[in-house]
């Protein structure tokens, strides 16, 4: 065998490459949103950013406002994306808010208001996207879910419940659209230093530190790294998993 025999189909760079696709990220306007969507701008995708209104797109990704917590306006901002480029080949569903109490504390109202932009606005974001993957015969889905939708959280219910939903919502999409060139897989972060966690109290992020194996909490760039990787060639054949990002803060 030849050394050339030996090279690598692709150079690293071109597994990496998201030249010529188009990606949604909801919550671009984030913390981590943010940071992912300048990830996928350098790798070289066209990218929408959708958040709430008044607020912006990081460098060049395009953006659109929608409230996710309106079935109605998230069909809508799926058809104007189509109307403009055709559809899109990568979501990236980031949007997530919290309101924490301990469960006999929790209003319907609560956890109506985390279920509904967390999980649900992620069934309908996926159910409007299927059909443009199915017609470009390729699909790649990251879901933002979080370690304590696999490990409970106290004062967390609501949120909870919503990213372990995710990840079944995740799985089961990863089973239903294997077969259509379409991958969906999760993202679980630990404490990643962002606006949502500095409103945590100072003991409560003091305890999350002390369960991180790294010894720090994490930067948003960790996470986009992850989902950079999920998009790209180079987890080609990697979908159904749930990547922890979170220095070891929970091990199962
Ligand atoms: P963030 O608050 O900085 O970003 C969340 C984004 O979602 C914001 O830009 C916000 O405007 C947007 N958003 C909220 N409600 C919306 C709505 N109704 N419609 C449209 N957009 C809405 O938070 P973050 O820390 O960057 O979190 C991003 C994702 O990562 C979230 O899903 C969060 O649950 C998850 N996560 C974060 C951490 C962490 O430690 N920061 C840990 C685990 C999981």
């Amino acid at each position: 065998m030849s050394a050339a025999d030996d090279k690598p189909e692709h150079d690293l760079g071109s597994l990496l490459s998201l030249e010529g696709k188009t990606a949604v990220v909801t919550g671009g306007s984030g913390g981590i949103g943010s940071v992912t969507v300048e990830h996928l701008l350098m790798a070289g995708a066209e990218v929408y950013c959708i958040d709430l209104e008044g607020k912006s797109a990081p460098g060049s990704a395009i953006f659109k406002a929608c409230d996710f917590s309106d079935p109605e306006q998230i069909a809508n901002t799926m058809e104007e994306i189509h109307d403009e480029v055709g559809g899109f080949d990568i979501l990236v569903h980031c949007a997530g808010i919290t309101r924490d109490r301990v469960l006999w504390k929790m209003s319907d109202e609560d956890w109506d208001a985390v279920l509904e932009v967390n999980l649900d606005s992620a069934f309908f974001l996926l159910r409007a996207a299927i059909p443009f993957f199915r017609e470009r015969g390729d699909g790649r889905v990251v879901l933002i879910s979080s370690i304590n939708g696999e490990r409970g959280k106290l004062g967390q219910a609501n949120y909870a419940a919503s990213k372990a939903g995710l990840i079944a919502l995740g799985k089961t999409a990863a089973r239903e659209l294997g077969r259509f060139g379409v991958r969906v897989n999760c993202i679980s972060p630990g404490l990643i230093r962002t606006r949502m966690v500095a409103e945590l109290p100072e003991e409560v992020l003091e305890k999350a530190r002390q369960e991180i194996v790294l010894g720090k909490e994490g930067d948003p760039k960790d996470v986009a790294h992850a989902v950079l990787f999920l998009c790209s060639d180079m987890s080609a054949h990697i979908t159904g998993q749930v990547l922890r990002v979170d220095g070891g803060q929970w091990m199962a």
